[in-house]
């Protein structure tokens, strides 16, 4: 076989391929292929028709934009077609695009800047207003003609009835999309499960087919939501000198716009943008996006580039992102026991690439969710994963699903003791304080960063620790001698002694890292340095440690007396200092010589009271825990994103998102260096 008749029948195979995803996708609104496989055989058979020209067919998917519409909907004829978006997966292919069109309109394409915009992975639309009154709306159909969905749509409480203001013309389509909140389809799965529905695969797909339902009432009860971004006039002209100016217009008029937009003078700018969209912002939005769309800013030159063949143009291109929802398998389902007791379920699943990283384990939150979203093992999920955020189990794919599958049990005893579990609202428990997987991570939780900060004690290292018999609580680390640990296998002499002087150093902690170092069920690091610098010594809350009987120690009503100190908290602490168990290891740490005690400046300093502060970016000297430990100590509030309440942002290299929302509230920021001094002062 030459390699010209191979290339026919893979055109041939491809187009068959992408054909039928395109159905399943477009027309019945579930698809069967992940969208980046579509988009990778996609592109092959745009390579293969560019090479041999002579193998493009008119009914290509290359040569389409989406689907027809499908009978049982009135026909709309869009006033201008509605065009599909040429794609780019890296900064090169932007860089190609621009000289493209460089080529057709001379240096003056870039002279106006680019305008950077959500790519939002909704179902386009176009709504047609005729004296500022919505009469049609549409969805985007072959591109020509879309399907009559105005009833539909008027359900969506994001699209105005009526246009704002003035000043717009008598007929024009306002183009854009609708999307479903991640929020409120997690909602409505849970939900559906809850009744026994099936659940929908995802956010895009149930968009589009809750846009197409037959039934208004039905697309009224899932809360769509719009982004406009376009605008078509009857003889096809634009009406707007800029990209900026158009979509100014719209939020006049009412019409909602997708945030994060940015106009870019280069196209530095914009790839510095699209990184910006895809590692950080991403992460927070309430919708998803499967790119960002780059414009050329002028509308003069838009003109002049015009489009391909009615179908893309070519003064636009969509920056598409690594996909942040993949599918995968659920392979086992595994649990840790927490310090309090707590069992999580967690996902192993296989191995999938997402987000730019390989993804092995998700968390699954509790038992309770498992049941709501019907995960069973051996299913076909979907994972997601966005910037830093934690990976996520989405839901089956029902369709994928085994028939002989079953659901998940939940356990009846620990994994790790054995004994049985006591069930609180969503989460099981496992009481036993001797549980060895209780332990594990109580120890591991005192010697983190936040809490006594020990240098080199790893949760590897613990677990050996624990296994190996010779630390079963926290006091057991301060009697641990170089010699004993060096025995261990994998331990050089050398680290045995640097872990021994982590250890003992780590005994000049403050009372507050202690006191949350302990683990007291509710006492996050807030309530730790609050209880530190109200009781200054471990004595004045504990009583005398040398008695079991607690002589001495704080009743409920003076530790809830401390401000910002609930009942939850009070009762928690109040019954942790009684434990006979507990007050025995403490009297240990104090024999071993830990501090007990709150060092006097950071229990009087309240430079940040009643301040609210975010920290962001890597700060030159100080950890993020360090710089959060004194802020708290000084009496403000740390808390992770900026909002109206916020009241400072400290600012180190390499922020993002977090410094430009704070410079558009308005709200104070400050670095490493001026936080210190205000510490000082
Ligand atoms: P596209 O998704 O590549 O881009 C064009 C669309 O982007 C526009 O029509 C518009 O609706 C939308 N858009 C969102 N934000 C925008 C903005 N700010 N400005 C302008 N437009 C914006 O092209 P397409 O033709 O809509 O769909 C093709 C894509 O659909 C493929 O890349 C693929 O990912 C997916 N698809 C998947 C399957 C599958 O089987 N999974 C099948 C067919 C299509």
């Amino acid at each position: 076989m030459t390699a010209r008749h191979g290339a026919s029948a893979r055109a041939t195979e491809l187009r068959d391929i992408l054909a039928r995803a395109s159905h399943d996708y477009h027309v019945l609104d579930r698809p069967t292929l992940p969208d980046a496989q579509y988009d990778t055989l996609f592109r092959e058979l745009q390579e293969i028709e560019c090479e041999h020209p002579e193998f493009r067919t008119d009914d290509s998917p290359t040569q389409r934009v989406g689907a027809a519409p499908a009978d049982g909907f009135e026909k709309h004829e869009h006033l201008v077609p509605m065009g599909s978006l040429p794609n780019a997966f890296d900064d090169g292919e932007v860089q190609a695009w621009y000289e493209r069109a460089v080529k057709v309109a001379g240096p003056v394409a870039g002279e106006g800047g680019f305008s950077a915009e959500l790519k939002i992975d909704g179902a386009a639309i176009a709504l047609t207003y005729r004296n500022g009154v919505l009469v049609t709306g549409a969805t985007r159909g072959n591109g020509r003609v879309g399907e009559v969905v105005t009833a539909n749509l008027r359900t969506i409480a994001s699209i105005p009835l009526r246009l704002r203001s003035t000043g717009h013309p008598p007929l024009l389509e306002i183009r854009g999309e609708v999307y479903f909140p991640f929020s409120a389809f997690e909602k409505l799965n849970v939900t559906r499960a809850a009744a026994g529905e099936p659940v929908f695969a995802n956010p895009r797909n149930s968009a589009a087919g809750s846009l197409r339902a037959l039934d208004p009432a039905e697309t009224a009860k899932r809360p769509l939501k719009f982004f406009g971004y376009a605008v078509a006039v009857p003889d096809g002209g634009s009406i707007f000198t800029t990209q900026t100016e158009l979509l100014d217009t719209l939020a006049a008029w009412g019409i909602p716009i997708a945030p994060n937009r940015r106009r870019c003078t280069t196209l530095a700018e914009v790839n510095e943008h699209a990184r910006l969209i895809e590692h950080e912002l991403r992460a927070t939005l309430d919708f998803g996006i499967d790119g960002m769309v780059v414009k050329i800013e002028s509308a003069a030159v838009q003109a002049e580039l015009g489009d391909i063949g009615g179908r893309e143009p070519r003064w636009a291109i969509a920056r598409k992102f690594a996909p942040d929802i993949v599918e995968t398998r659920l392979l086992e389902i595994r649990v840790n026991v927490g310090r309090t007791g707590k069992i999580n379920p967690y996902a192993v699943l296989d191995p999938v690439e997402v987000g730019g990283t390989t993804v092995k384990f998700a968390t699954l939150h509790n038992f309770e969710l498992i049941k709501q979203k019907d995960l069973r093992i051996g299913d076909v999920v979907q994972v997601k994963r966005a910037g830093d955020v934690i990976p996520q189990v989405v839901g089956p794919v029902p369709d994928k699903r085994a028939a002989d599958s079953v659901p998940v049990t939940v356990p009846a005893t620990c994994p790790a003791c054995g004994l049985p579990v006591r069930v609180e609202e969503k989460d099981i428990f496992c009481d036993n304080d001797r549980c060895d997987g209780r332990r594990l991570e109580a120890i591991v939780h005192f010697a983190s960063r936040a809490a006594m900060d020990i240098d080199g004690l790893s949760y590897a290292r613990i677990e050996q620790f624990v296994e190996e018999g010779i630390v079963t609580d926290v006091a057991d680390l301060y009697s641990l001698t170089a010699e004993r640990i060096a025995q261990l296998e994998r331990f050089a002499e050398k680290s045995a002694e640097s872990l021994v002087a982590a250890i003992a150093a780590s005994k000049a902690q403050p009372l507050s890292r202690l006191l949350f170092g302990l683990g007291i069920r509710h006492v996050g690091q807030e309530a730790a340095v609050l209880l530190a610098r109200r009781f200054s010594t471990l004595g004045a809350l504990a009583g005398d440690l040398a008695r079991a009987d607690a002589e001495g120690a704080a009743d409920r009503d003076t530790i809830e007396s401390v401000h910002g100190i609930g009942p939850a908290i009070a009762e928690s602490v109040y019954a942790y200092f009684r434990e006979s168990g507990i007050r025995q290891v403490l009297g240990r740490l104090q024999a071993l010589g830990l501090r007990m005690d709150e060092p006097a400046q950071a229990a009087t300093s309240s430079i940040f009271a009643g301040m609210t502060v975010v920290i962001t970016g890597t700060l030159p000297t100080l950890s993020r825990n360090d710089a959060k430990q004194r802020v708290i100590s000084a009496g403000g509030k740390v808390t992770d994103s900026i909002s109206k309440s916020t009241s400072l942002l400290v600012v180190g290299a390499d922020a993002g998102s977090k410094l430009e929302k704070a410079k558009s509230l308005g709200v104070e920021i400050i670095d490493e260096a001026e936080l210190l001094r205000r510490l000082i002062e």
